[in-house]
């Protein structure tokens, strides 16, 4: 049985360690570049993925601290277990290394640009240098990202109706982060002027150093957030933190960024001999857009699948479908408190949340499953009250 992957990323790459043996197709010319993720997990996704990321962990933090506007303290959250941050990209070429030592073949430079279904198996069609090459497969895994063409024309996938622009950039630190950093703590923006559906963060990653950051909601339509372009929104959020001196400068170095996808994904991602992963299908946290621990989950089950049930996909994806069902129907809560709250504006729900005392001055609480931890604290308030009813 031959089984294709589409995408060297994250997903794709994850696929290639686990399931062994398939062939990958990616577009670029090395894995990991361009950059696009901050690289937070927890222990919890370092444990599952192991060695590789342990060996590249840069910062591991004791502390998540949310400030307002003002740039007042809400909650100091703990996590347990400790957030680390991974070095994406070294980590894709580990992961590209482990993938090929478990005789998996990664073909760069070769997008795939369309695929077809004849007669139980898939066609690939590859261009290689200009040239259009035809591959045939029995499986088909699209791990493409947040592009999401494939999917969508294969119907795997719905077009992602949520999609923010995430930013982030290096700049040297101001003196109101020095406590952070020396405590080990990621700061968390709240700020319903600039960014209502989201967030904002400055990470330390020296003593010296922070990597700040936001996510912008994407109006296709405008190409513009609240009447503003994204560059002054920006502009504006980094003339902000250099005045309240978080930041020392405003010079932001080696900025990067990608599309952070925040709508649960549909529980019907597969069909036949074919299943699309990862952004490609929405598998991320609708709240922080975190897709690294929610991807790990849907590889495991489906790797654990895939080699026992290929020939039978009715059985595939019976079982596969019971297993994932639980993780879907989570984010599909997430997503709909996230909505909420974002009608609201982040920054006026939390306060509300400080105020009310759902979530205290200093807290443990778990990163992976940080909307469980603030839906349960929702749920403690109003109980009874019947006022808010979540699944
Ligand atoms: C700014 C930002 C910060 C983030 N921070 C975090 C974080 O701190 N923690 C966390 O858990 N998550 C974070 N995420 C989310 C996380 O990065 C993603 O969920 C994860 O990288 C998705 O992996 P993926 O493999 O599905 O997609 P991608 O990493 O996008 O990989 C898709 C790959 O497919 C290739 N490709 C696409 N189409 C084709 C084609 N037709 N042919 C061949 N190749 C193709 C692309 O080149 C790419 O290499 C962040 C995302 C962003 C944008």
């Amino acid at each position: 049985m031959d089984i294709s992957i589409v995408g060297a990323g994250y997903a794709g790459l994850l696929s290639a360690i686990k399931i062994k043996d398939v062939k990958v197709f990616e577009e670029n010319k090395y894995v990991g570049i361009p950059p696009h993720c901050t690289g937070l997990v927890s222990y919890v996704t370092v444990n599952y993925l192991g060695d590789i990321a342990r060996e590249v962990i840069t910062n591991e933090f004791k502390g998540l601290a949310i400030l307002d506007s003002s740039y007042k303290e809400l909650f100091y959250l703990k996590p347990y277990p400790k957030i680390v941050r991974l070095d994406r990209i070294k980590l894709e070429v580990l992961m590209k290394d482990q993938a090929l030592n478990n005789g998996s073949i990664i073909n760069l430079r070769q997008r795939v640009i369309g695929i077809n279904s004849n007669r139980g198996r898939y066609s690939l069609l590859i261009n290689r240098n200009g040239n259009i090459e035809d591959h045939q497969s029995d499986f088909v895994i699209v791990a493409e990202g947040a592009s999401q063409g494939l999917s969508v024309r294969l119907g795997l996938a719905r077009r992602h109706r949520k999609l923010f622009l995430g930013f982030q950039g290096y700049a040297d630190a101001g003196s109101n982060m020095i406590d952070y950093i020396h405590d080990d703590t990621i700061v968390i923006l709240l700020n319903d002027k600039y960014f209502k559906d989201f967030f904002g963060w400055i990470i330390p990653v020296s003593r010296k150093k922070v990597l700040i950051g936001v996510g912008l909601p994407i109006d296709h339509s405008s190409k513009l957030y609240r009447g503003n372009s994204y560059s002054s929104v920006i502009n504006a959020l980094v003339a902000d933190l250099y005045r309240n001196r978080f930041i020392s400068s405003r010079t932001i170095r080696k900025s990067y960024g990608g599309l952070i996808i925040r709508n649960a994904p549909s529980t019907r991602h597969f069909l036949y001999r074919a299943i699309s992963i990862g952004d490609a299908v929405g598998m991320v946290k609708p709240f922080s857009g975190g897709g690294l621990y929610t991807i790990a989950y849907q590889i495991e089950i489906l790797s654990k699948l895939i080699h026992r049930y290929m020939y039978d996909y009715e059985s595939l994806w019976s079982r596969y479908r019971r297993y994932i069902e639980r993780m879907v129907s989570q984010l599909k809560s997430q997503e709909r408190l996230s909505n909420l709250l974002s009608r609201i504006g982040l920054e006026a729900a939390f306060k509300m949340f400080s105020s009310m005392g759902i979530v205290r001055g200093l807290e443990t609480f778990d990163f992976e499953h940080h909307f469980e931890y603030f839906r349960n604290k929702i749920m403690d308030v109003f109980k009874g009250a019947n006022i808010l009813r979540f699944k």
